[in-house]
């Protein structure tokens, strides 16, 4: 008899079996449909030794120093700060838009102080701001817009900028001064041997088993368990009676070539032209030095497996109804971006897994006393 089943082995269900197992002494399950730990995170040696991410580039950032500790216990860092660059008018320039961007690609050479009324000329008023169309359109006008946003969301999402929620585009800020680094948050880093060794090293406990290959379906009845944790899809946990939810998914095309260095910096953005939305060079982000270099092209689907919930009002009226009868489900605790169907960065499900560690841990009391 296990005290969990914990389904799903990414961020949210391993940072709880490890808080349940070595705070609570507790019989942890861990099982993922996958042959991996590690979720979405997960990174592995290809072909020609080099590390790359199996599910697209993941950087870690984040404003929480106990989130950073918290981690730490599992890793150490490597430092790194993550620059992107768009091609746009056949020209890499810095993404989020800067002074060097609009410099660049017009041929200027303005000054942070006169780059603001720049912006400001351009900008076009809107009343009321709720798509991610108007969040840019307010900022720096149309021409900006089509250059660098409207092509990379329809792409990315199926969808004009203009049908979908503001929260998308409000994600890249715009700066009138030379900062080119994406993040500005005060810890950026990557883990140093990787995301799979740290979490390997989170699930090293002897009150852990993980069962990779092994669907929640096809366990939950043959394994006892006392209490359940589920970081899966919270509509298919519930079959999906009120419909499915929505996600937008990705093709990842992994290629080696045969030279040191394909781009200038870890990913590049195509906003104008190719069918990918970006491709990512994996050396940039790990340091490691090969004669060869490893590659991934995101190509965005409507097919495939769930990454990114879409971020629209009826979307998320139908995970509040998802989410009602969660709350009463008994023993069953919903955590993590697909069974609370919202966006979130790597930190932020870390934070999410300890809060529900410290709920649970409140609720239930001591283990010995009962
Ligand atoms: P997941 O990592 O998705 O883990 C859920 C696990 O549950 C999966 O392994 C799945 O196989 C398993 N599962 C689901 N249903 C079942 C079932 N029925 N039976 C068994 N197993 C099941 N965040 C950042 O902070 N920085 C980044 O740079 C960044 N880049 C990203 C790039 C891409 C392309 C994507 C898609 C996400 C990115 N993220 C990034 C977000 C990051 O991936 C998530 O925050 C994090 O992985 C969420 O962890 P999780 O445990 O909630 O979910």
């Amino acid at each position: 008899m296990y005290d969990w089943l914990i389904v799903g082995a990414g961020f949210a269900g391993s940072v709880l079996a490890e808080r349940l197992a070595s705070q609570r002494g507790e019989r942890v399950l861990v099982v993922d449909r996958r042959n991996h730990i590690g979720g979405n995170a997960y990174d592995r040696l290809d072909e020609a030794g080099l590390l790359i991410h199996q599910y697209g580039p993941h950087i870690f950032h984040t404003n929480a120093d106990m989130i950073v500790a918290y981690l730490s216990q599992f890793t150490t860092w490597r430092p790194y700060e993550h620059r992107v660059l768009a091609m746009v008018d056949g020209m890499l320039v810095p993404i989020p838009i800067n002074l060097d961007t609009i410099n660049r690609l017009y041929g200027l050479s303005l000054t942070p102080e006169e780059l603001a009324p720049w912006f400001a000329a351009r900008a076009e008023p809107v009343p009321e701001i709720r798509t991610s169309e108007d969040v840019v359109v307010s900022t720096v006008g149309r021409e900006l817009y089509e250059k660098f946003f409207r092509g990379y969301t329809r792409k990315q999402w199926g969808m004009d900028p203009s049908e979908l929620d503001r929260q998308v585009t409000a994600r890249v800020p715009t700066r009138t001064n030379r900062d080119d680094r994406y993040f500005t948050d005060t810890f950026q880093a990557m883990p140093a041997e990787g995301y799979t060794r740290m979490f390997e090293r989170m699930l090293a406990h002897p009150k852990i088993h993980v069962m990779t290959n092994a669907e929640f379906r096809d366990v939950r009845d043959v394994i006892p368990h006392r209490r359940l944790i589920y970081t899966g899809p919270i509509d298919a946990y519930f079959d999906c009676r009120f419909g499915r939810l929505p996600y937008r998914s990705l093709r990842f095309v992994h290629t080696t070539r045969d030279v040191a260095r394909h781009q200038p910096v870890a990913v590049v953005n195509y906003p104008q032209t190719e069918a990918y939305t970006r491709i990512t060079e994996y050396k940039h982000l790990t340091g490691q030095e090969h004669a060869k270099t490893s590659l991934t092209f995101e190509y965005p689907s409507a097919e495939g497996d769930p990454y990114y919930p879409i971020p629209r009002p009826e979307n998320q009226a139908l995970f509040k109804r998802y989410e009602r009868l969660a709350l009463a489900e008994r023993n069953v605790w919903f955590v993590g971006r697909l069974a609370t169907y919202r966006y979130y960065n790597m930190d932020q499900i870390v934070g999410q897994a300890l809060a529900t560690f410290r709920r649970i841990d409140a609720q239930l009391g001591h283990p010995a006393s009962g």
